[in-house]
């Protein structure tokens, strides 16, 4: 088992309504108080007032309800213990985020230039700035913001797409893993001298394909240092930046690594276009076609895909990363999430930095829900109602949003976590809903736990997100004095 628990990281805010805690030193195995999760698609559950018990691991080994015969029995044997901690009332438990797809080097990015098309905002300021993380000493600087940034959001799992370069993607994987953040790295291939520039792309093939299995070694490594666990992805960056020799050696790494593999999936009009052009098929098919649609493969945004795709998505069990503010910028379209769902593809959310300027899974809750009822409705007043939408049910509710966030991206990952069942990994945000200037207890007026919960995803700020942990142990503490 690994080494010293991570050191939490905090920022400084004014004290509120605080989580009650072991002694200095102590981790709590075990946590009283009321948590909301989603373990069914569109279904929102309260445990309320339920204790929540870890083993070493770090991993739920019950969950009791006050109705247990033996609810008040083992809270004392754990206060007796001293590893009791009581979330307080107005505070709640939510299962840590997953965000699925994530560009780290393109943090310092992030809200800027985003009035410029798609190929101007690459070519003039995102690969000159990904390519500046060969250094390795701006690397840590950024990503190490940018994790903490991501822990303070409620953020516990994150697939991140690094840079080119090897040393500062691998360093990216042992950053997160030292902050207590579950991390799913790829170092970005690049590898068609035609499609990129000569300042910021891969040697050659054979040199993408080599930098790729070290990785997947080095962060093997990293992952016995970690309770949370550390994974690396196979990344293309997307088919027009890779040659078809490219394509199809990462698709054999892959497999004979049953490893992850990320890329981007009919981002916009273009790239569906440029791949309908290069193959006479669509994107899905292509990347299947080079073996990599597959179990664990997560497919950044997905707006064009047909009937047809999507049952190649169902069959394969790839998974779709639904980027919705990105998506309102760059994609042409809106991804059809309903439409996806019904057919059983795996989904779930990603804010797409810097695609999507927000570092936060909230606000892209938020906006998730808002495009698909623009989708459903339509936006040209010009066009008489019954044609103006996209001509089928679209609209996805809070519910649906707040699982693609949690235990949508834990199905997307096949990972233990995203909810408070037995057998998953304790990651979890305390929410206190009592912060003032923030105050989301609706002054005791429309208290249902379903108000109380869509208070919390429409209206959270990061103020009112006052612990984050992962895996049991506390990685993000607002106000902690600890440094
Ligand atoms: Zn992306």
């Amino acid at each position: 088992m690994p080494a010293t628990a991570p050191r939490p990281v905090t920022a400084p805010t004014a004290a509120a309504s605080d989580v009650a805690m072991p002694a200095a030193g102590v981790r709590p195995t075990a946590f009283l108080g009321s948590f909301f999760h989603a373990p069914r698609y569109g279904e929102v559950e309260l445990l309320e007032r339920a204790l929540i018990e870890v083993d070493a691991r770090g991993v739920i080994a019950a969950v009791t309800l006050p109705d247990a015969p033996d609810y008040a029995a083992r809270i004392a044997s754990a206060r007796e213990a001293g590893t009791l901690a009581c979330l307080p009332d107005g505070t709640y438990g939510l299962p840590g985020f997953v965000d699925l797809h994530v560009h780290a080097p393109q943090w310092p990015q992030a809200g800027v230039a985003l009035d410029e098309p798609l190929d101007v905002w690459l070519q003039k300021r995102t690969f000159p700035l990904e390519a500046r993380f060969s250094d390795l000493e701006f690397a840590r600087r950024v990503y190490r913001d940018l994790v903490r940034k991501l822990l303070s959001l409620g953020t516990t799992t994150t697939v991140y797409f690094a840079s080119n370069d090897l040393a500062s993607s691998i360093e990216l994987s042992r950053i997160a893993a030292e902050a207590g953040q579950r991390a799913l790295v790829g170092k970005v291939v690049m590898d068609d001298p035609a499609a990129n520039p000569d300042y910021y792309r891969d040697a050659s093939t054979a040199q993408a394909l080599a930098d790729t299995e070290t990785l997947i070694r080095e962060v093997a490594s990293i992952a016995t240092t970690t309770p949370q666990g550390a994974y690396a992805v196979v990344t293309p960056r997307f088919i027009p930046s890779c040659t078809d020799e490219g394509l199809a050696g990462l698709g054999r790494i892959a497999e004979r690594h049953d490893a992850y593999v990320q890329s981007h999936c009919n981002e916009g009009q273009w790239e569906h276009d440029f791949v309908q052009a290069r193959f006479g098929k669509s994107d899905a098919e292509a990347l299947y076609d080079f073996g990599l649609l597959r179990e664990k493969s997560i497919m950044a945004h997905c707006t064009f895909l047909t009937a047809s795709d999507g049952e190649l998505f169902a069959r394969t069990g790839a998974a779709v990363a639904h980027c919705p503010i990105s998506n309102s910028y760059f994609a042409n379209s809106t991804c059809p999430v309903r439409r996806l769902r019904a057919q059983g593809v795996r989904m779930g959310l990603a804010t797409d930095i810097s695609g999507g300027f927000s570092p936060s899974l909230y606000d892209n809750i938020r906006h998730a829900v808002m495009v698909s009822r623009m989708l459903e409705d339509g936006v040209d007043a010009r066009v008489p109602q019954d044609r103006r939408g996209a001509g089928e049910a679209s609209r996805i509710t809070s519910a649906e949003a707040f699982w693609l966030a949690t235990a949508g991206g834990a199905e997307a990952l096949r990972l233990p976590i995203g909810t408070f069942q037995v057998g998953r990994a304790f990651d979890a945000q305390v929410i206190d809903t009592r912060v003032p200037g923030a105050d989301l207890t609706g002054f005791g007026v429309f208290d249902a736990p379903r108000d109380v919960l869509d208070r919390i995803l429409f209206l959270s700020t990061p103020e009112n997100v006052r612990q984050t942990w992962v895996q049991g142990r506390l990685a993000f503490e607002r106000g902690s004095r600890e440094a």
